[in-house]
């Protein structure tokens, strides 16, 4: 048994998967305390959404970059597996923990549970402290003249930029562990595939963990950020900063992109205007959380109400398609390729493809948002409910049920040499720039030149564009009444 002094703090982590700017850690360091730090795998709370596989291959990944880091400073990262409220006081028990910290979560299952598990805690003599380490600004510190939360992005953003943003601090000065109670092998947990294995891509495209984290925002703000207001919508160009699993899995906070960013422009690295543009996309995940804090049922409800009243009609053979990358449109089918090799796809080619489904498919916005949940490596509980909501028009702030992307000309306008086409749709590779976006719209010779074959070697358009778009707009005008 230590002595009082000497029982330890007991950090328990979640989606803040880094030691540098991390509250908890450290308000567990500062309380003087040798120090436990945990990760517990919660399949069991009720409610909790089971994380995908891409997200559970990053994980696994995740937590063995951490495990390693601490490793190397002297102590280990516990693994437990089962319910939060079960395995954090058999935590503390076994290891005599006098204080627990953790950072906060969003979604209203989690804060459930760790609502009742800080009541359980305090009541047995604990010092609990909870954090932010996942946004800018908590949700509750935004708030309209009226008080309340925001639906629109634009008053949101302007009123959350007159606050104040913390600088990130350094994980500085030495560390102290205490004696870590038993905990799981990581490779039991099975969190990476193996009959199959198809995390092939997915390992060639990323490095999990805070050093990969860091690593992807040096390269990015040093390389790629100047010319990011335009470059942002060329999946063919590589502009955005591909972040976004690094930031869902907190390997790095938002405050310190932010701080890097805002360091570049002021140091005249990089243009203010992209160094703006840039913070105002991280400000769209701001929205979303604060949208599923405020809205907690953002993943299973439409946000405009008046939306249960539309009918879909959910066509098979096209979502089959679709999430093959089979639907005869180039450009969604590069993007639904690029999402199942590497776990991630272009902003610009998630709007388009998630509107193919939605609009020319008529399927409900919940059924892709499904899918991308399981297929993408930064599937996030707020960005994703929220993006889809976006574009299915149901969304606070979305795109007007009425925009129909044309998948041809966002193609041509984004992809404008078809390089982003060739490199995931490669039978098309042979194509002329004029048709890569449109294969049926190439002579014959063209199309055998190139060695394409229609209906065999590549498919012919699943549904036509103008016949879904008349379609879908019906559809919508049925419910225009209501909207
Ligand atoms: P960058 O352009 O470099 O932006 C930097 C960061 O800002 C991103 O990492 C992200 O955290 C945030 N951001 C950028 N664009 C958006 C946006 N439109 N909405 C909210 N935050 C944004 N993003 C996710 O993180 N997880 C998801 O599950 C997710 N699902 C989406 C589903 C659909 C249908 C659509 C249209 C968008 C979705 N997005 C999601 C938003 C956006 O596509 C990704 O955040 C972005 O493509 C990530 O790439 P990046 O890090 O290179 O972005």
């Amino acid at each position: 048994m230590p002595t009082p002094s000497q029982r330890p703090a007991l950090v328990w982590l979640r989606d803040d998967l880094r030691l540098a700017d991390n509250p908890a850690v450290e308000a567990a360091r500062a309380s003087g305390r040798p120090l436990i730090l945990a990760y517990v795998l919660d399949e069991e709370s009720p409610n909790i959404r089971p994380l995908g596989g891409a997200a559970r291959w990053w994980l696994g990944r995740s937590l063995a970059a951490l495990g390693a880091e601490i490793r190397a400073l002297g102590g280990t990262l516990v693994l437990r597996r089962g319910a939060a409220a079960e395995v954090i006081p058999a935590l503390v028990e076994a290891s005599h923990a006098a204080a627990v910290f953790w950072n906060r979560r969003y979604g209203a299952p989690e804060i459930a549970v760790d609502g009742a598990l800080k009541a359980a805690l305090v009541g047995s003599g604990l010092l609990v402290g909870s954090f932010n380490a996942a946004l800018l600004h908590e949700p509750w510190t935004v708030k309209t003249q009226a008080g309340g939360p925001f639906r629109v992005f634009t008053p949101f953003y302007r009123s959350a930029r007159q606050q104040e943003v913390s600088p990130p601090q350094r994980a500085a000065g030495t560390w102290s562990f205490a004696e870590a109670p038993p905990g799981d092998r990581l490779d039991d947990w099975a969190l990476e595939p193996t009959r199959p294995d198809w995390a092939g891509g997915l390992r060639e495209n990323w490095t999990p963990g805070e050093r990969g984290a860091a690593a992807r925002l040096a390269t990015f703000v040093d390389e790629e950020l100047a010319g990011y207001t335009q470059g942002r919508d060329r999946p063919d160009l590589p502009h955005v900063s591909r972040l976004s699993p690094h930031l869902r899995f907190g390997e790095v906070s938002p405050r310190q992109v932010l701080a890097a960013v805002r360091h570049a422009a002021d140091a005249g690295t990089v243009p203010g205007r992209d160094a703006e543009k840039f913070v105002s996309e991280l400000y769209w995940r701001e929205f979303s959380y604060h949208l599923l804090f405020h809205f907690p049922d953002i993943g299973r409800q439409n946000f405009n109400a008046r939306f249960d009243a539309f009918e879909w009609q959910p066509d098979a053979t096209l979502e089959r398609a679709w999430r093959k990358g089979m639907t005869g449109y180039p450009l969604v089918d590069a993007g639904m390729r690029q999402l199942w090799q590497t776990g991630w796809m272009h902003n610009r080619v998630r709007m388009v493809a998630a509107s193919l489904l939605i609009k020319h498919g008529l399927t409900d916005w919940r059924q892709g948002e499904e899918w991308f949940w399981d297929t993408l490596v930064d599937a996030d509980p707020a960005n994703n409910p929220a993006s889809w909501q976006w574009v299915a028009g149901s969304g606070a702030d979305a795109a007007p049920y009425f925009r129909i992307f044309n998948p041809v000309s966002q193609g041509e306008k984004f992809d404008p040499n078809g390089a982003y086409v060739r490199r995931f749709v490669p039978e098309l590779a042979g194509l002329p720039d004029a048709f890569i976006h449109k294969p049926w719209q190439a002579p014959a010779d063209v199309l055998r030149r190139a060695g394409v074959v229609l209906g065999e070697t590549y498919p012919r358009p699943v549904v036509d564009h103008a016949a879904a778009r008349e379609r879908a707009l019906a559809r919508f005008a049925r419910i225009r009444g209501e909207l």
